[in-house]
């Protein structure tokens, strides 16, 4: 329709509000919506998957397309999307993404937009602060826990110098696989990554990682990196970060705390006790679209020291000689593999500023509770097994009568498409997992995900 690609007002204006008039109906429909879709029909992927028009279409239209390309998959807007690790996606960082796309500063380096990088590190400071990291730490937003795992690894990694082939990176049999991944990007070969046993609590068994780290040291190589999960993604486990942390700084390792999902969580008391030992990290991962309730798109590092960061990261091009150095504020570009990036910081500092810290603090509190209750109501349950008392906010649990049983309930509850719900194996056995971790879960949504696995119960045959 609009056929300059610098709009008048008045077409702004119309496009804008057809645009926030389409998202606003979305979130009030969204109670409503099922947690998940039928699968989507083979002739409608090819139809959403046609290339540009040599002439543009008009906007109603397109937003019809997108609304039938929605009605397929998870609903992970949804406050009944329970399975993997949600996301909330609260409006005010989304309006702080439409204010960071319209703006469209420059924040990779101090030149582009220093007033963005001042508000962006005073709330990169405020994380530090939460994790009692020293004065010399600092950090960088990114796209999510991957980037962030990766950009750690990268950083241990140059501890070592260009010389890291006997280098060896230690973490739990249970971490996020980018944790593993995370090492492959950064060249570091698959001989020299070792998942270390978890404990019968599903934690990192301190005794099998002293016994790895003496092995390797015996032959020759040097432990680089070791890699806590403060909130494991199947179950939600901490590990001991304390030990953790003794061992690194007895072999020399940098210590990297993965608390992509859990780290927010510190804003609680809860939270808070549970992690202690995190503020000895050289580096932490956080997902601010996972506990923070951000749209997909918001992770970010940590690091105790940011000269060793800016040390592993840092490039320079003759293009950027007018660059200025870093001060008090950082250069993001040299901390992390990022040059150009979203003005990532705006979303946060909006919604942190708008909000408050306080309603983020309660809203984790009552993702405890309702992980705490659910775990509960399920241990009363003849025939379910709960895996552990929920640390965090996810509850894993399997039907006592086997993984037949176990992977009926997954699918009563989602084939009702009340609830959205996802699963993991720990120890060669199927586990149902719930999680909470959005602002639209309430009591009733946990309450609905209770009576469905009864309802599962009863209905299942033994076979
Ligand atoms: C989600 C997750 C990651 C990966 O984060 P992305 O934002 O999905 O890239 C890493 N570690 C843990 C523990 C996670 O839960």
């Amino acid at each position: 329709m609009p056929k300059d690609l610098e709009l008048d007002s008045t077409t702004r204006r119309q496009l804008t509000e057809a645009v926030l008039s389409y998202a606003d109906d979305y979130v009030e429909d969204l109670p409503a919506a099922p947690a998940s879709f039928p699968p989507i029909d083979p002739d409608l992927i090819k139809e959403l998957a046609f290339p540009p028009p040599e002439h543009g279409a008009d906007l109603p239209q397109l937003l019809d397309t997108l609304d039938r390309a929605l009605d397929s998959g998870i609903n992970t807007a949804s406050g009944k999307f329970l399975s993997y690790i949600p996301s909330g996606g609260i409006h005010t960082a989304a309006l702080g993404r439409l204010l960071g796309a319209v703006t469209n500063r420059y924040t990779g380096g101090l030149h582009g937009a220093p007033g963005l990088v001042a508000m962006e590190d005073g709330i990169v400071q405020w994380m530090c602060r939460l994790f009692d990291l020293p004065d010399t730490a600092s950090g960088v937003l990114l796209s999510g826990g991957s980037t962030a795992n990766l950009t750690a690894t990268v950083a241990a990694r140059s501890r070592l110098g260009h010389d890291f082939g006997g280098g060896v990176v230690y973490t739990s049999e249970r971490a996020h696989h980018s944790v593993a991944k995370a090492a492959t990007i950064a060249g570091i070969h698959p001989d020299r990554v070792r998942l270390v046993p978890a404990d019968d609590q599903l934690r990192l068994s301190i005794d099998a990682l002293r016994t790895s780290i003496s092995q390797d040291v015996a032959s020759g190589l040097s432990p680089m990196l070791i890699v806590a999960s403060a909130g494991t993604t199947d179950t939600g486990t901490i590990d001991p970060l304390r030990q953790c942390a003794q061992v690194a700084a007895e072999s020399g390792a940098w210590f990297h705390v993965d608390a992509a999902y859990g780290g927010f969580f510190t804003l609680t008391d809860r939270g808070r006790q549970r992690m202690t030992g995190i503020e000895e990290a050289d580096s932490i991962t956080l997902d601010a679209h996972k506990s923070l309730f951000l749209p997909f798109g918001v992770g970010g590092l940590l690091v105790r020291d940011r000269n060793e960061l800016i040390h592993s990261l840092e490039g320079r091009g003759a293009y950027m000689q007018d660059v200025p150095a870093h001060d008090t504020l950082p250069n993001y570009f040299a901390m992390s593999p990022e040059l150009t990036r979203p003005s990532r910081g705006l979303e946060v500092w909006l919604s942190l500023h708008l909000h408050g810290v306080e309603p983020f603090r309660s809203a984790l509190d009552q993702m405890l509770d309702l992980a705490q209750w659910t775990a509960d109501e399920l241990r009363a349950l003849a025939g379910i097994e709960v895996m552990a008392d929920p640390e965090l906010s996810i509850v894993a649990f399997r039907a006592t009568a086997g993984d037949s049983a176990t992977k009926h309930i997954a699918q009563h509850v989602n084939d009702s498409r009340d609830i959205h719900v996802s699963s993991t194996t720990v120890d060669g056995r199927f586990l149902v997992r719930l999680a909470y971790l959005s602002q639209r879960t309430d009591t009733t949504v946990a309450q609905r995900a209770v009576q469905l696995i009864k309802e599962a119960l009863v209905a299942h045959d033994p076979d």
